[in-house]
């Protein structure tokens, strides 16, 4: 074999810190308010719905947090991932540049999303909470907290999107396998589901009535906590473990990333890869250039405005400053569930604000375009959240071409698209259309 085209590290590569950009913020970042008095929020407001121990790293402005021995042990069912080089991508492209991708889908899950979701398990059962609530749009975030549950033996309540519970089977299913509790949002289980309900007996639910179903069933149990698959620091900082270990394997690779790039629906799996880079970029001058990526039918950071706004519909949630289409905002159902919601983490929102980011958004009839292509040259079927990423990847990747001068591009492969096939039919038929 002529070239190097996989990097795997060992076991014992697994990072041992999780990164927090807050602590190499240029200029700090608005704090989040309460919802009633729009005073800054305490600590003790956040324990309404978080152990404290994972509020302090919400909170936390410390360079490094170690990663507890017993999340490792987990990681290693997976990690490290794989860093592979997209040498049939590149030849189908007939382009210069050099393709990377970090593959996340090598999860039980099949996405990054177990990163955290095994972290704030282990937390939680730390702290003494026996049962976890939350919501989940295509199953993603819900599968991989019923394995990350499951592991440290816990309960899972799951509010799932109405019309994801139907018209996606299969993650509800894996939700079963691995244990937990799955229900069609707006449920019968809430108040505010109920309230949605007889406004709407046929209400397809959205992401933010799912959240503020699991919020309400937070509060109403006692022993359970609620768990967000995205969009808080310390979600985006778990993440941080693929960035790590994909600066170890492009040093393996013996090149360094001109641009790198990832798929944004809350902004954890792009935080997760880029964090580390952008610290080496504001550290110590590296000259990487960051893309996100999102779908043009959620444009949250290309057509958004920057201001506070709720994570949820109900207006629960503290207000963070952020990038957002508006609480009340309803994406329509494009075959991307995981890019539909409203806001962007507020790191990744501050990060785009000062200008140390590029955002880009496409219709979903190119991504899969684009996506189809990947499959056929690389093999894996990406995930349509990532196939936005793929997307940017390959346009970056025929400008390298036309200015006839060698790139080195890197993103996220955030996960694979199997339980999405659907979608890829729908495509192939000449079934699917833009928004
Ligand atoms: C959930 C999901 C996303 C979007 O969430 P982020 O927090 O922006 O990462 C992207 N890709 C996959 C595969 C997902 O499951």
């Amino acid at each position: 074999m002529s070239e190097q085209t996989r990097f795997i590290l060992p076991q014992s590569s697994i990072p041992t810190q999780w990164y927090n950009i807050q602590a190499d913020f240029p200029e700090p970042m608005p704090v989040p308010l309460h919802p009633a008095t729009k005073e800054p929020v305490t600590v003790e407001d956040m324990t309404a719905i978080f152990p404290e121990n994972l509020v302090m790293q919400e909170f936390s402005t410390e360079k490094y947090i170690d990663i507890p021995e017993p999340v490792r042990e987990v990681y290693a069912l997976w990690r490290p991932t794989p860093l592979l080089r997209a040498v049939r991508l590149e030849k189908a492209l007939d382009t210069p540049a050099h393709i990377y991708y970090k593959y996340e889908g090598a999860s039980p899950a099949g996405s990054h999303k177990p990163n955290t979701a095994v972290a704030q398990a282990y937390y939680n059962k730390q702290a003494g909470i026996t049962r976890l609530a939350t919501e989940t749009g295509a199953g993603q975030w819900g599968a991989s907290l019923a394995l990350a549950c499951q592991l440290f033996k816990m309960e899972c309540m799951v509010y799932m999107v109405k019309v994801s519970f139907n018209q996606k089977p299969y993650r509800k299913m894996l939700m079963h396998t691995w244990g937990a509790d799955v229900v069609p949002s707006p449920s019968d289980q809430t108040n505010f589901g109920r309230q949605m309900l007889e406004k709407n007996p046929n209400s397809p639910g959205s992401l933010g009535i799912a959240i503020s179903e699991a919020i309400e069933d937070t509060v109403t149990h006692p022993g359970t906590k609620y768990a967000l698959g995205s969009v808080l620091n310390h979600v985006c900082m778990h993440q941080t473990v693929i960035g790590e270990e994909a600066i170890l394997q492009m040093e393996q690779a013996g090149e360094e990333p001109d641009v790198i790039v990832g798929c944004v629906g809350g902004g954890s799996n792009f935080a997760g890869l880029s964090y580390p880079f952008m610290r080496e970029r504001i550290t110590r001058g590296k000259k990487y250039r960051f893309l996100a990526v999102e779908p043009s039918a959620c444009p949250t950071m290309t057509a958004g405005g920057l201001r506070y706004d709720f994570g949820d519909t109900a207006g629960m949630t503290p207000l963070l400053m952020m990038y957002t289409l508006g609480h009340d905002f309803m994406p329509p159902a494009i075959h991307t569930g995981g890019l539909r919601y409203h806001g962007m983490a507020p790191t990744v929102s501050h990060l785009f604000k000062l200008g140390l980011i590029d955002a880009v958004a496409y219709h979903q009839t190119h991504v899969f375009k684009n996506a189809v292509l990947f499959a056929r040259s690389e093999g894996i079927v990406p995930a349509p959240e990532s196939a936005h990423a793929v997307t940017a990847v390959m346009e970056e990747a025929l400008k390298a071409r036309e200015a006839g001068e060698k790139r080195v591009i890197v993103f996220n492969l955030s996960g694979h698209g199997l339980l999405d096939l659907a979608a890829y039919e729908t495509y192939l038929s000449g079934g699917m259309e833009d928004a």
